[in-house]
């Protein structure tokens, strides 16, 4: 909406600029001619959601009050926000600290403590080091989600590294 208006502004000015009527006209004619024109814009109201932000003490006795308008400044900045907190959701660092114990405990449940690589298990090899791994690797995006985890023994592991197979 902003912008729109500023374009109508923008265009109105241009029009007003390139006007060159026969001088004549301007002479005797000029008020009938500016109203048979009728080039005004009319007031166009951008009404903007406004968020009021209001904390009272318990007592009642000192409060405090923002008001932030939704307006086109607004929205930006948490647009950039927003931005910024999807990069942060898909850093490595963020995707490393999902790596819970409870999360690597569920995927080897889910897999039968089972390597999905060579299929070797605790079961045929009780001392066998399984460990997590995404199949899409961090370093190339992937999530630390349960459709991107899997349970390799730590030699598939080493051998996969950090390809995506
Ligand atoms: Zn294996």
């Amino acid at each position: 909406m902003e912008n729109t208006i500023k374009n109508l502004e923008l265009r109105q000015q241009q029009i007003t600029e390139d006007f060159n009527p026969p001088k004549f006209i301007l002479k005797y004619y000029y008020d009938e001619l500016m109203e048979k024109i009728g080039m005004d814009i009319p007031e166009i109201d951008i009404s903007y959601s406004q968020y009021i932000f209001e904390y009272v003490s318990a007592g009642g006795h000192s409060s405090q009050r923002t008001i932030i308008d939704f307006n086109g400044e607004t929205v930006e900045v948490t647009a950039a926000y927003i931005a910024e907190k999807i990069k942060y959701n898909k850093s490595a660092k963020r995707q490393r600290s999902l790596m819970t114990n409870k999360l690597r405990m569920f995927i080897k449940e889910r897999d039968a403590y089972t390597c999905q690589m060579c299929s070797a298990s605790t079961d045929d090899h009780p001392l066998i080091l399984l460990e997590i791994d995404h199949i899409i690797p961090i370093s190339k995006g992937g999530l630390s989600e349960k459709e991107n985890l899997q349970t390799l023994c730590w030699k598939c592991n080493r051998k996969k590294a950090d390809k995506i197979l």
